[in-house]
């Protein structure tokens, strides 16, 4: 039986997994899936080492209502029956708070640390304290990491941190965190094969997925991000509306009566790209429709994303480069075409046909910042912080 770390990234209504093993030293995985549709119609799907699909009949087979608590041990005995000895296992965790600058080894205190964070990452935060919880249920003995979101943006200045609210509002610890650290951190790994010298510049990272956020880091550092208090803050996502005048929030509730779940739903699940196009926060269907909705959704995503990039640009005093990764930063060239068209001033060109095949650079031989696309593996970061925090690899 071969030895391998765990990693489990679970969101309300999905768990998605990896299995990485060590037997040449460094970490590779082996296996990879997911679990959509949890607590409705859950579907499995798994990945082996080299991509290609596990055949339905090797498949976990899993009761389309089971809930994630039912699901986390049935998982660990289907990956042992793949002939796998899990040694640790690693969670992405949204919120890591103030104090945790990297990753952490869970105990009972640890755990508790992480409830109390709860109200600030109420969607996520709970699933990922729950998956924690389910592994320690069924395998006690099992080393367990929490790797944070917020960790990587720790190096920020105290002003990157701040709003302008009082200060003890601040000192109570409502500032400005920052999410997606663990793709941030991903990329600055891979920016020094990327850019050479340059990747101690003045990089800004674009990760445009479901969740979208930017990162402007120096030295490979996060110096300032779009994302603040909540994943809510920044960029317009998927289905999150990203920046907004606070008083929209306060019309809502004093003039519209809107209760604060209300709103709260329409910031969060009813914004954002599905919101201003009626159809759908799926990039794909958005790009393939001809509708005036459709076309709108996306400019006003493009414009806002180049619109968040030039204020990021101030807080690192220029650009050296620009990296887009995530679902659409990788495979939309319309997208980061109409986000660079609105950069020519920074010293930005594409060059098209690279851009059209996803190529890894993607500015012109002129251009005075470096475009790149680089596919993100948060869950590679999780793996390798799991490692380190003292797994034998066997
Ligand atoms: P993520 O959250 O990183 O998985 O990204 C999900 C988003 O990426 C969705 O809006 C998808 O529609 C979008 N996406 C995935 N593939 C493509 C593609 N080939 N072209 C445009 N958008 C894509």
């Amino acid at each position: 039986m071969s030895e391998a770390i765990l990693v489990l990234n679970a969101g309300s209504s999905s768990l998605k997994f990896a299995v990485y093993g060590g037997a040449s030293g460094a970490l590779v995985p082996v296996l990879r899936g997911k679990v959509a549709g949890i607590g409705t119609a859950a579907v499995f799907s798994a990945r082996d080492g080299v991509g290609a699909a596990v055949p339905e009949a090797d498949l976990l087979q899993i009761a389309p209502e089971i809930g994630h608590d039912a699901l986390i041990p049935l998982l660990l005995a289907w990956i042992a029956g793949n002939g796998v000895r899990i040694t640790s296992a690693g969670h992405r965790v949204v919120h890591g708070g103030r104090a945790h600058a990297g990753p952490a080894k869970v105990s009972a205190d640890l755990l508790e640390e992480l409830e109390a964070l709860v109200p600030l990452a109420p969607l996520h935060q709970p699933h990922n304290l729950d998956a924690i919880r389910s592994v320690a249920a069924f395998a006690p003995e099992l080393p367990q990491v929490a790797c944070f979101d917020t960790s990587f943006h720790r190096t920020q200045d105290r002003l990157a941190q701040l709003f302008a609210l009082p200060r003890e509002m601040s000192e109570a610890g409502i500032l400005r965190y920052g999410f997606h650290g663990l793709s941030y951190d991903y990329i600055a790994g891979r920016l020094p094969e990327a850019l050479g010298a340059r990747a101690e510049g003045r990089v800004i990272v674009a990760h445009l997925g479901n969740g979208a956020s930017m990162c402007a880091m120096r030295g490979r550092q996060s110096v300032a991000t779009s994302m603040g208090f909540t994943a809510l803050d920044g960029l317009m996502m998927g289905q999150r509306c990203g920046a907004l005048d606070p008083g929209v929030v306060l019309y809502l509730m004093q003039q519209k009566g809107m209760s604060a779940e209300a709103v709260g739903h329409v910031l969060y699940e009813k914004s954002g790209l599905a919101g201003v196009s009626g159809m759908t926060n799926d990039m794909t269907v958005l790009q393939a429709s001809d509708s005036a909705e459709a076309r709108e959704a996306i400019a006003l995503f493009c414009y806002r994303a180049a619109g968040e990039l030039a204020q990021l640009v101030a807080a690192i005093d220029g650009l050296d480069a620009i990296v887009f990764t995530a679902g659409i930063g990788e495979n939309s060239a319309e997208v980061r075409a109409m986000i660079c068209d609105r950069l020519g001033w920074l010293g930005v060109t594409l060059d098209m046909q690279a851009n059209a095949a996803n190529a890894t650079r993607i500015s012109a031989a002129g251009s005075a910042v470096a475009v790149l696309v680089i596919p993100t593996d948060e869950e590679a970061v999780i793996a390798a912080a799991t490692h380190r925090l003292g797994t034998d690899l066997g």
